[in-house]
C-alpha cells in the first residue's frame, strides 16, 4: 500500500512528492542500461522505499543497481514480478536529478537508462566509508603496566595529543601495530570511533581575491545578486584578458556563503592547470575535479562527496553535469561557445544547453562565460531570455592586440635550405623583431603531426586509412602515419601500392611539426617546441609546458588549439596564424562562426602582459568576412552577417535540425535501411528531409555511413515526429541509427 494520499496517486512521471513504498507495493525501477523505461519490481518484506532510492535488483541471472523511479504502471503479470533485493546505503537521487534525466532523455531521443548511467555509474562499487579511529591516552595508566621501549614510544607520541588510526600511530612511534593493540588491551590507550574525516576541504569565500577593476566589480555584483534568486541565465561576455574568471569566482564565493554547491564546466579539462592554480589562490584549497581520466577510487569518493554535499565546488568536463548534486546553487559554463561541450559519441547531447535545463529544473542561476558567445546564445539575449553582462577592457591596463592580415598572394613564402616554407616574409620579419626583443611567439596551426597528406610523387596515389574516409597523417615524432579518426597507425611504406615505385612518397602541406622544423632551421638559437594533443598525452605534460612558457624557457611555441585556449602567458607578444583559411571552407553550417571564435581566442593570447601584442593572419582570402571582423574588431557586423545568412536558410538557431546517421559494416544493409526510412518519411509541409545520402565520412572505423537531415521551424518539436518515424520502420539488425538532435558536426 502507498502510505501517502491514496486518493491522489502520483503518476509514474510525477516526481513532485516523495512517496513511501512498503512490502507488496509495485515500483518502477530505472536501470542504468540501454532501456527506454523503468522495469517493475515488488517491495519485499521489511523494506520501505522512497522515490529516488538506489536499490539492487535481480535481472536475469545477475544483479543490477537501479533507482526507484515511481509507482509501477501495473501492466506486468504479477506472477512474473521479482522482488527488490536491497536498498543501498547511498544518497537518494533528488527530484531535480530525476526530472533532469527524464528531460535529457526525451529531448535528445536517448534511452533514459543511459542518461541515468551517467549519473550513477560509479555508485555500484561504493562502499560505506569506515569511521575514523581515534586513539588517546587514558587519564591514569593501569597499575602494573609493563613498559617496554616500544610501548614508551607510543605513550610519548600520545602525550602530545590523540592520533588517528592504528597504522598511523604505529608509524609515528616507529613500532608495529601489535604494540598498539597490546596497549589498547592493557587499558592504557583508549580507542574511540568518530565520523569519517571529510574528503574535501571547504573552499573559503573570503580567502583572497584580486581587487576587481570597476568594470569587473559591476559585472561581479550583478552575478552575486542572482544567487538564491531562482533560475536565471547570465551571459558574461568579456574580451580576452578582461578577467572573466575572477569575476565569476565572486559569484562562486557568494554561492558558498549561502551554503550552496557550485558546478563549473570547462570545455577541455586537460587544459586547466592554470585554472586550478587560480582557484586555489582565490579560495585557499583545490576544488573537486571530474573528468574521464580520474582514477576509480577518487571517482567514487568524489561521487559520494558531491551527493552528500561535502564537495562544495566541482570543476569538470561535460559529464560532471549528471552528478547527483545535493544542494547545487550555481552553474558556470566557461567558454560556452566551445564545440567540445557537444558530446557526439555514445550518448549525444550538448552540455551547455543541458546545463541551462539543469539550472531551470533546480531553479538556480547559470553563468555562460565567453569572449565570443555562440549565435544560439546571442539570439537568446536578443529575445530577452538571457541577461547580458559585457566587459570591454583588459585588466591592469593591457591593450588589445593589433590584428593584421598577411596576404599570401602578394607576399608569398620563399623556399629555404630546409625546403618549402610556410612562413611568409611579413611574419618572418615580425618573428625576428620579437626574438630581438626577447619576447615569446605563438605560431598557431590547427593541424597535428608533420603533414596532413602523403602522396606518391610518381603516380599521385594518396595514403589513406583502410577503415575511414580519411588521409593518413604523418607524425615524425613517432615515425608513424596515423588516422586521427580510428587510431590506425603504420610506418610509412617504401613501395607505392598503386604504381610499385620505391621511395617516392612525399609529405604534402604542413602540420605543427613541420612548421617547428622550419622555425628551428631559420632561427637556430631560438628554443622551439611543437605542441599538440599527441605531445601532451601525459597528464603532467601540459603543466610542464605552461611552466616553461611562464618562465620564458620557450621562445617559439608552434601549437594547435590546445595552446590557443584560455592560457595566460604575459611574455607572449606575437601570435602568427599560419593558415587562417583552414576551417573556413569546410561544409559546416558554423564554419565561419567557429573560425572566428577560434582565431579570436588565439589572437587573445597576445599582449596580455605589460607589452602590447600583435597578431598576423596568413591568408589567401584577405577579404573574407571572418578575417575582416578580426582585423577591424567589428564583431557585431560579423554576427549580423552570420545571423542573416542562417535566418534566410531557416538554419539554427532560427530553425531546428535533427540528424540521423545510419551505419553498418555492411553497405548493402545501410542502403536498405535508408530506403525503408525514406519510404515512410514524415510528410509535413513545414519539414524538409534531406537524404538518405552517403555521409562526408562515408566510412568510419569500418562502418559505412549514410545520413538524413531533418529541418523544421524553431517553434516545432521534432522529437515526437522522429520517434514515431523510427518506431515504424524496420531496419536490418546490423544497422545502427544514431539520432543527433541539434547536430554540430556534419561529416
Ligand atoms: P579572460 O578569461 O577574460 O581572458 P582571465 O580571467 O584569464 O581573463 O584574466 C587574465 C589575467 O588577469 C589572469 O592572470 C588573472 O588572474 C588576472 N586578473 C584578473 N582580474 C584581475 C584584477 N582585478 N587584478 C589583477 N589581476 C587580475
Ligand atoms: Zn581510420
Amino acid at each position: 500500500m502507498i502510505q501517502s494520499s491514496v486518493s491522489n496517486l502520483p503518476s509514474p512521471a510525477d516526481h513532485s512528492r516523495p512517496s513511501l513504498f512498503v512490502a507488496g507495493d509495485r515500483v518502477a525501477v530505472l536501470l542504468p542500461l540501454p532501456v527506454e523505461v523503468p522495469y517493475d519490481y515488488v517491495v519485499p518484506e521489511n523494506l520501505t522505499l522512497s522515490v529516488g532510492d538506489i536499490v539492487e535488483v535481480p535481472l536475469g541471472r545477475r544483479f543490477e543497481i537501479g533507482v526507484v523511479w515511481g509507482l509501477a504502471k501495473g501492466e506486468v503479470d504479477p506472477q512474473k514480478l521479482r522482488e527488490i533485493f536491497q536498498r543501498l546505503d547511498l544518497p537518494t537521487l533528488s527530484d531535480v536529478s530525476r526530472r533532469f534525466i527524464d528531460w535529457v532523455a526525451d529531448y535528445n531521443l536517448q534511452a533514459k537508462g543511459v542518461i541515468l548511467r551517467m549519473s550513477i555509474r560509479v555508485a555500484k562499487s561504493i562502499k560505506p566509508r569506515p569511521p575514523s579511529v581515534i586513539l588517546s591516552l587514558v587519564k591514569n595508566l593501569p597499575d602494573g603496566l609493563r613498559l617496554t621501549n616500544a610501548r614508551r614510544n607510543v605513550l610519548k607520541v600520545l602525550q602530545s595529543g590523540s592520533s588517528q588510526g592504528i597504522a598511523q600511530l604505529a608509524k609515528q612511534s616507529a613500532v608495529s601495530a601489535s604494540v598498539i593493540n597490546g596497549l589498547i588491551k592493557a587499558g592504557a590507550v583508549r580507542k574511540t570511533l568518530a565520523a569519517p574525516e571529510p574528503l574535501f576541504e571547504q573552499p573559503d569565500p573570503e580567502h583572497r581575491g584580486h581587487i576587481l577593476e570597476p568594470e569587473q566589480r559591476s559585472a561581479a555584483t550583478a552575478l552575486e545578486n542572482s544567487i538564491g534568486q531562482g533560475f536565471s541565465v547570465h551571459v558574461l561576455e568579456g574580451i580576452t584578458g578582461s578577467g572573466k574568471t575572477e569575476v565569476y569566482f565572486e559569484a562562486v564565493a557568494e554561492a558558498l556563503r549561502a551554503g550552496k554547491q557550485v558546478l563549473v564546466l570547462l570545455p577541455e579539462i586537460a587544459l586547466t592547470s592554470q585554472w586550478l592554480e587560480r582557484f586555489e589562490k582565490r579560495f585557499g584549497v583545490a576544488p573537486a575535479v571530474w573528468h574521464s581520466n580520474i582514477s576509480g577510487a577518487v571517482r567514487r569518493e568524489t561521487w559520494r562527496a558531491v551527493a552528500e554535499s561535502q564537495a562544495q565546488v566541482l570543476v569538470g568536463a561535460r559529464s560532471a553535469l549528471f552528478l547527483p548534486f545535493a544542494s547545487l546553487g550555481l552553474i558556470v559554463v566557461d567558454e560556452e561557445h566551445d564545440a567540445a561541450f557537444k558530446q557526439e559519441e555514445g550518448v549525444i547531447y550538448h552540455a551547455r544547453d543541458m546545463a541551462v535545463v539543469r539550472s531551470r529544473e533546480g531553479d538556480i542561476p547559470i553563468i555562460l562565460a565567453s569572449a565570443t558567445p555562440s549565435l544560439e546564445t546571442i539570439v537568446n539575449i536578443e529575445a530577452g531570455r538571457y541577461k547580458h553582462i559585457q566587459m570591454s577592457r583588459r585588466v591592469q591596463g593591457a591593450t588589445i592586440p593589433m590584428v593584421q592580415v598577411v596576404d599570401m598572394i602578394s607576399t608569398p613564402t620563399e623556399k629555404g635550405s630546409w625546403g618549402r616554407s610556410w612562413l611568409a616574409p611579413p611574419l618572418v620579419e615580425a618573428i625576428e623583431e620579437t626574438l630581438a626583443d626577447e619576447n615569446q611567439i605563438l605560431l598557431f596551426l590547427n593541424r597535428r603531426g608533420y603533414a596532413p597528406l602523403t602522396l606518391c610523387s610518381a603516380c599521385g596515389y594518396r595514403l589513406h586509412c583502410p577503415s575511414c574516409t580519411a588521409w593518413l597523417v604523418e607524425h615524425r615524432l613517432t615515425k608513424l602515419l596515423q588516422c586521427h579518426h580510428c587510431g590506425f597507425a603504420a610506418p610509412r611504406p617504401d613501395k607505392c601500392s598503386a604504381c610499385g615505385k620505391i621511395e617516392h612518397f612525399v609529405p604534402c602541406g604542413p602540420g605543427i611539426e613541420r612548421v617547428a622544423e622550419e622555425a628551428a632551421a631559420r632561427w637556430p638559437g631560438a628554443r622551439v617546441v611543437a605542441v599538440d594533443s599527441d605531445t601532451l598525452e601525459r597528464p603532467t605534460a601540459m603543466a610542464a609546458l605552461v611552466e616553461a612558457m611562464e618562465r620564458r624557457h620557450i621562445d617559439i611555441a608552434v601549437g594547435t588549439q590546445v595552446l590557443a585556449k584560455g592560457h595566460h602567458f604575459p611574455g607572449l607578444t606575437l601570435v602568427g596564424v599560419v593558415d587562417a583559411d583552414l576551417g573556413l571552407s569546410s561544409w559546416d553550417l558554423r564554419a565561419g562562426e567557429r573560425t572566428h571564435q577560434l582565431l579570436q581566442q588565439v589572437a587573445g593570447r597576445a599582449g596580455r602582459g605589460r607589452e602590447p601584442g600583435r597578431v598576423l593572419l596568413q591568408t589567401y582570402e584577405p577579404g573574407h568576412p571572418v578575417l575582416q571582423a578580426l582585423t577591424q574588431s567589428d564583431k557585431a557586423e560579423f554576427i549580423r552577417h552570420e545571423a542573416d545568412g542562417r535566418r534566410v536558410l531557416g538554419m539554427p538557431p532560427f530553425g531546428r535540425l535533427v540528424s540521423l546517421i545510419l551505419s553498418s559494416p555492411n553497405e548493402q544493409a545501410v542502403l536498405q535501411a535508408g530506403a525503408n526510412l525514406a519510404k515512410q518519411a514524415p510528410q509535413q509541409s513545414d519539414l524538409t528531409i534531406l537524404g538518405p545520402a552517403p555521409a562526408l565520412m562515408a566510412l568510419l572505423r569500418g562502418r559505412h555511413r549514410h545520413r538524413f537531415l531533418i529541418k523544421g521551424p524553431r517553434n516545432r518539436r521534432l522529437q515526437p515526429i522522429i520517434k514515431a518515424w523510427l518506431e515504424d520502420v524496420k531496419v536490418p539488425p546490423s544497422v545502427r541509427i544514431q539520432v543527433d538532435v541539434d547536430p554540430y558536426s556534419f561529416y
